[in-house]
């Protein structure tokens, strides 16, 4: 791949259900990376290649493919739908430099549509829209791209408009069919007059966008001359490059229509690595560098995902630039610092399948192997020029559940798997229970949760026992308070007595939701025998005895928040109040002090759209407040919508209900908001 100029990466994003998936198998049939078409009700997709996603229907892992199509790669990034899944899209976009956005042409614009999008404009990738099912009855390309508009704030300009069995392309000014087999065959014809004047309103839209951004568009628009297609093209792409663009074409995957005039779009109007902004980066004294996507200068990439593959580990990275050869040692950025290792190998990606290469150019994902320090969201750079580029966000796993090996010899099997599994997977982890030692696995959701059993029984062949789903909590307080404590305690021993004793006054006070806790513990007040004074061994206890007893809640013992602890006052008396005898006394008045002050238990809640059949409305309206819901707005609609904001223990198996009071069709996708108070 030496000609950067024609790659474009790129990613499938869309609701669940939209035609992702079969988009997607279209796209590597048409581009030949593929020989037939594997279709996702038969579990036959070519994407979807993890069992658990042929099981599901539905695409949990981020694959990337590559294919070719006129003279340049497509590097495709499959993104999952399920809202449980969103690290997974968010560690895409992050290295992507376009996306096609998926919508179901009955539907429009949907609630996951929406948080796609959120993520799309947070890395300012440039979009285009494939709107899909147009074969289904009530499917509608201009209420579609309303509904881009509407609810997006996107600007939609049309492209390709699906008319009965055929596409019109508004640049090229032809008709296609799409024939043979899979609609392999496109057969162009020029449009006709009817339908030109059919679609003058579109034709439009199109010209007037594009006449925003070229002046010499826009005189021709002005003066009602019908410019030429390359120019358009080429103003249209700089508008969609710049943002102010979201070319839409419209088709139907499933039927093969219009997926081959999409392609044309990616390759015209996305970008290709050299035309996004360069990348900004923090060099090792802490100043901001821009690094340009290049083969010259010094090497910088970042790990955009970790996985398993053939029980070996893998790291996935975007390369930005320089050039990376097996056998070269680099430096990785993680958390804890900088280390080096060496790269085994490096590997072409394309779904289960792997080629080997000799070298890595900027611009380019590859799959390295060799590497066991990297983690998603580590910059890899040159040891002798250290880079940091911006990590990816990983969010705190909300929901929680016991998980132990059947049998008790495969305690250390499981727990290998697991921290093979967490490793993949950021939003995943494993706890213990302080109390009772039990393993909690944590994760985003319950169908997250239940993924990772099937892959501990399918991959692991192990047996494991799992409690019920468990939310995690926090605590905070509501009200003030203050507590003083003196800890005095004598000890005989043999041939003496040990005396401790150490006394404290705390007050606390709770801060705004999200400010954190602060502990202040400097300036107090010193009591005890006539010379008392705290040495700085005794501050550290006392600091840390604050510190420790801030930590957990005293209704739950779970992470305690957005609290100050302000330790007023404290009573040294000689040899007595040593560090230790400090930090107990602080502690438990720092305790009494909390749980003094209207303790409160902080729950997860979601972010909720729940969209129904409209008969159904009035019942689950209802059913969604009975579990505590806060109903933020309803549009009605054949297919109706709910957004609301909903504790998550109340919805745990809210999947299940919503299929049974909506004979199946019902759809809820939810995403975390807050810890907060019901
Ligand atoms: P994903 O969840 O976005 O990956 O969606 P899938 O590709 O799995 O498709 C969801 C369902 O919609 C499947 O049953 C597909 O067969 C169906 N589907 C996809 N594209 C079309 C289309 O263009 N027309 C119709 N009628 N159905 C489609
Ligand atoms: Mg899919």
């Amino acid at each position: 791949m030496a000609d950067l100029s024609k790659v474009r990466n790129i990613g499938i994003a869309a609701h669940v259900d939209a035609g992702k998936t079969t988009l997607t198998e279209r796209v590597l049939f048409y581009t030949g990376a593929n020989h037939k078409i594997g279709e996702v009700h038969d579990g036959q997709a070519h994407m979807d290649y993890i069992p658990e996603e042929q099981v599901h229907g539905i695409t949990i892992m981020a694959a990337v493919t590559r294919a070719s199509w006129a003279d340049h790669v497509i590097q495709v990034v499959d993104t999952p739908g399920h809202v449980d899944f969103t690290i997974e899209v968010e560690r895409s976009m992050r290295i992507l430099d376009g996306a096609v956005i998926v919508l179901d042409g009955v539907r429009g614009v949907e609630p996951q549509t929406e948080t796609v999008w959120r993520q799309r404009t947070r890395f300012e990738l440039p979009a285009i829209f494939f709107i899909n099912k147009m074969d289904r009855p009530g499917a509608d390309f201009r209420r579609s791209m309303e509904s881009i508009r509407e609810r997006l704030g996107g600007e939609p300009i049309p492209v390709c408009v699906p008319l009965e069995g055929r596409v019109v392309h508004l640049i090229d000014k032809t008709s296609m069919r799409f024939e043979g087999d899979n609609g392999e065959q496109v057969v162009s014809e020029p449009v006709d007059e009817a339908t030109w004047e059919q679609l003058s309103d579109l034709r439009e839209t199109l010209l007037l966008a594009v006449a925003e951004v070229d002046p010499e568009l826009e005189e021709m628009v002005l003066m009602e001359e019908d410019p030429p297609a390359e120019l358009i093209w080429a103003a249209l792409r700089k508008a969609t490059l710049a943002g102010k663009a979201n070319p839409c074409f419209g088709g139907s995957a499933l039927r093969n229509q219009g997926v081959q005039p999409l392609l044309d779009g990616v390759i015209a109007l996305l970008p290709a690595p050299k035309d996004r902004p360069p990348c900004v980066a923090v060099d090792a004294a802490g100043e901001e560098q821009l690094v340009e996507m290049e083969n010259t200068g010094p090497f910088c990439a970042l790990a955009f995902k970790v996985q398993m593959l053939e029980s070996r580990r893998h790291v996935f990275v975007r390369v930005y630039r320089g050039t990376l050869e097996k056998g070269q040692v680099i430096g990785i950025h993680t958390p804890d610092g900088m280390v080096q290792e060496r790269v085994a190998r490096v590997f072409d990606v394309d779904a289960n399948k792997k080629s080997r290469l000799n070298k890595a150019e900027a611009g380019q994902i590859v799959l390295l192997a060799g590497l066991r320090k990297a983690t998603t969201g580590d910059t890899l750079c040159d040891p002798e020029h250290p880079l940091l580029l911006e990590r990816i966000t990983a969010r705190d796993p909300v929901l929680g559940l016991a998980i132990e090996a059947q049998s008790t010899k495969d305690e250390g099997k499981l727990l290998d798997a697991l921290d093979k599994l967490c490793q993949e997977d950021p939003t995943l982890r494993l706890d213990e229970d302080q109390e009772t030692g039990q393993r909690i696995l944590r994760g985003m959701g319950e169908l997250h949760l239940q993924i990772t059993f099937e892959r501990l029984q399918r991959e692991f062949k192990l047996e494991v026992r799992a409690g019920k789903p468990d939310v995690v909590v926090r605590e905070t307080i509501a009200g003030s308070g203050s507590a003083e404590n003196l800890f005095h305690r004598v000890i005989e021993r043999e041939d003496d007595t040990l005396e401790m004793k150490g006394w404290a006054r705390v007050s606390v006070s709770p801060r705004r939701r999200g400010e954190g806790t602060e502990v202040v513990a400097r300036g107090y007040q010193v009591r005890g025998d006539d010379e008392a004074r705290v040495s700085a061994a005794q501050a550290q206890a006392i600091r840390d005895g604050a510190q420790d007893a801030a930590a957990t809640g005293p209704l739950e013992g779970a992470q305690l928040e957005d609290i100050r602890v302000h330790v007023e006052a404290v009573g040294v008396y000689g040899e007595a109040s040593s560090p230790q005898a400090m930090r107990v006394a602080v502690a438990e008045a720092t305790r009494k002090a909390i749980a003094g002050a209207s303790p409160v238990l902080l729950r997860p809640i979601m972010d909720t759209e729940v969209v129904i059949p409209e008969e159904n409305l009035g019942s689950v309206l209802g059913d969604l407040q009975s579990r505590g819901a806060v109903i933020q707005n309803t549009q009605p609609g054949e297919m109706s919508s709910i957004r609301c904001d909903c504790p998550l223990d109340k919805l745990l198996g809210y999947t299940t209900d919503l299929r049974s009071m909506t004979r199946g069709r019902g759809q809820f996708t939810m995403s975390f908001s807050r810890f907060d108070s019901v």
